[in-house]
């Protein structure tokens, strides 16, 4: 059936001579940026025609045209079997299950959301200190500004530390300030006194860049930056002088007043209170994945391996006699037997008795040990501290479990990762809420006015993201739930969000029943979804069975009648509204294949086209 150009030009694919798997040498067509649905009895055909050979060409042709480098990464498949293609563009497949499913990505990693939640906190986060309570000021040029012309009255020196290279001596440290462009320094050991009561003068210590570096010139190097009196009127100058001492001091700017005292700025990683130093928060420090931010005892996989009493006592029925520790009641016994008597005649343990029944103090003894004696864990341990040896770490790793990291809970990030919050939660409370919590919470999110600036970008891709995540249907998905636990529709539906949140046009989308598990208030939501990306001049093959959807396709591609051997023909190609399968209740027309099917063959397709034949008049007539 000719397919008469769209009012945008957008022609169609055409496939001559598809003969992948079981298709019966079959030419089809279909329009592009339309929504084209891909119908028939299972195994007739529809993923050997849909995948196998419409993506796997598409994607073939895709990866021809990308760089080498990018070559490696994407999946190579072989020339699919059929004559000739027009019309095809750039494929990609949206199938079930077909996220990531590395052991380490959830639905945060997989849709990116999590990316920019950790850039959010990183720009925007306030740190609070967990041991006090206090909220860790976090300076900016324009917070320092407001601080100075609020606290001084006098004139102030600003100047900075040069942060010296590693190796760095303090005479290339002064050449390289000179070469910088600066015209006094000091050694930071020549600094007049810090406290007000001392009356050097701050004018005093500073020496000219130029000149040959005083005698004895020791790190660290102070830089004058200017020298002014903090007021309204000098507010211009005060700003371009303290940027200037705050990027080349790479965030640190030092006040110095009349009287020598000196106070620092710094981007706030300091607890004003208690003293505590922060990391910087960099967005690593919110990821497990990233040593920056992994929590140190269990490397950010969240439990750690410890040696359990279940596994070195599996027995408790046993006594120690007869082997109820079990890392020495074989290769070991031997070594440790005159041990175990030694110890048990001293603390009075009756060896010949069950474990079970021997006093807490006695079993203690013999798991963590006594004065002379190295106890069952004890010893598991230093075997571990040198298991060199995989026979050794094999033994050992069999008297270990899987626990709980006890340092951050489960959580798997370093403890200070958890006291940078934005609105109010950390990492972990944001990667606990679901979709459909977060966008009213990012919503409803209110920064100061710098802040709300710095992350405009960063909540309107998250915004974009999660809309896109709640227009499929996953509403109810926490971001940190494991990709590998989602369903293969659910995976498939983040693809589709995935799909939506990128910008591609022109290409060509082959979807894998993109309903199944899906509510059936949600299909609506759905074909509203395959519409958006139709409407990006996309174009959506969808093998699917689900009767909304078909109702709503462009065009329909029936294959059938039968499976397998029995299929691999096309029932119909053409325009929904013509579909016979359209009129017939959707049981009613799949009784009637099914009927069909169970024919055998020669008779099956007959019989198959005389209902779709008898459809059509019908359908035609009533038009
Ligand atoms: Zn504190
Ligand atoms: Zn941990």
């Amino acid at each position: 059936m000719p397919i008469p150009n769209s009012a945008e030009g957008e022609g169609s694919v055409r496939l001559y001579g598809a003969r992948q798997n079981n298709l019966k040498n079959i030419d089809v067509e279909f329009p592009r940026a339309a929504l084209t649905v891909v119908t028939g009895v299972s195994g007739s055909g529809k993923s050997s025609l849909a995948f196998d050979t419409i993506y796997a060409e598409g994607q073939r042709r895709y990866v021809e045209c990308v760089s080498t480098y990018a070559k490696q990464f994407l999946e190579r498949l072989p020339r699919p079997d059929y004559d000739r293609v027009d019309g095809l563009a750039p494929a990609l497949a949206i199938r079930q299950g077909a996220a990531a499913q590395t052991g380490r990505s959830t639905v945060g990693t997989v849709t990116e959301v999590a990316d920019h939640l950790r850039l959010l906190l990183a720009r925007v986060g306030e740190t609070i200190c967990a041991k006090c309570g206090t909220k860790v000021p976090r300076h900016s040029v324009d917070s320092v500004l407001e601080a100075i012309l609020a606290r001084e009255r006098e004139e102030v020196t600003l100047w900075f530390e040069l942060p010296a290279h590693p190796g760095e001596t303090a005479k290339q440290l002064w050449a390289r300030a000179l070469a910088r462009g600066f015209v006094r320094a000091r050694s930071g050991s020549d600094a007049a006194p810090r406290s007000r009561k001392a009356s050097a003068s701050a004018r005093t210590g500073w020496a000219r860049l130029d000149e040959p570096p005083p005698r004895g010139l020791t790190l660290p190097i102070h830089v004058y930056v200017d020298r002014l009196l903090p007021a309204p009127e000098n507010r211009t100058r005060l700003r371009e002088s303290l940027e200037i001492a705050w990027r080349e001091g790479h965030g640190r700017v030092f006040v110095e007043s009349e009287a020598g005292e000196t106070l620092c700025y710094h981007d706030g990683r300091t607890c004003e209170r208690c003293g505590r130093e922060f990391p910087e928060p960099l967005p690593q420090l919110f990821s497990f994945n990233s040593p920056y931010g992994a929590c140190p005892e269990c490397r950010g996989f969240g439990n750690v391996l410890t040696f359990t009493l279940r596994r070195v006592v599996p027995n408790p029925g046993k006594s120690v006699l007869e082997g109820a520790l079990e890392p020495w009641a074989n290769s070991w016994r031997a070594h440790f037997l005159p041990k175990l008597k030694t110890v048990s005649e001293r603390y009075g343990i009756p060896l010949d008795r069950p474990f079970r029944s021997l006093s807490k103090d006695h079993r203690k003894i013999l798991l963590e040990g006594a004065p002379g004696f190295r106890g069952v864990f004890p010893f598991l341990e230093r075997l571990r501290a040198k298991s060199y040896k995989s026979s050794a770490r094999f033994l050992v790793k069999h008297y270990q479990e899987a626990v709980l990291c006890a340092t951050c809970g489960g959580n798997r990030l370093k403890p200070e990762a958890l006291e940078v919050y934005v609105g109010g939660r950390n990492i972990a409370q944001l990667g606990a809420m679901t979709v459909g919590e977060l966008r009213p919470f990012l919503a409803d999110l209110r920064l100061d006015p710098m802040g709300e600036q710095v992350a405009a970008t960063i909540l309107a891709e998250l915004r974009g993201r999660l809309e896109y995540l709640s227009e499929t249907g996953l509403d109810y998905l926490t971001l940190d739930r494991p990709s590998k636990t989602l369903s293969g529709g659910e995976a498939q539906r983040i693809e589709l969000a995935n799909a939506l949140g990128g910008s591609l046009s022109h290409a060509l989308y082959v979807l894998d029943e993109p309903t199944v598990g899906l509510h059936p208030r949600d299909t609506e939501r759905l074909i509203r979804v395959l519409r958006r990306l139709q409407g990006r001049k996309n174009t959506l093959l969808v093998v699917e069975h689900d009767p909304d959807v078909i109702q709503s396709a462009d065009w329909i591609l029936e294959l059938g009648p039968g499976a397998g051997e029995r299929g691999g023909r096309v029932l119909y190609q053409g325009p929904r509204e013509l579909w016979p399968g359209g009129d017939l209740a959707c049981s009613e027309w799949a009784g009637a294949v099914a009927e069909a099917a169970a024919e055998p063959y020669g008779r099956a397709k007959k019989a198959a086209w005389i209902e779709v034949r008898g459809a059509r008049e019908h359908n035609l007539k009533g038009r």
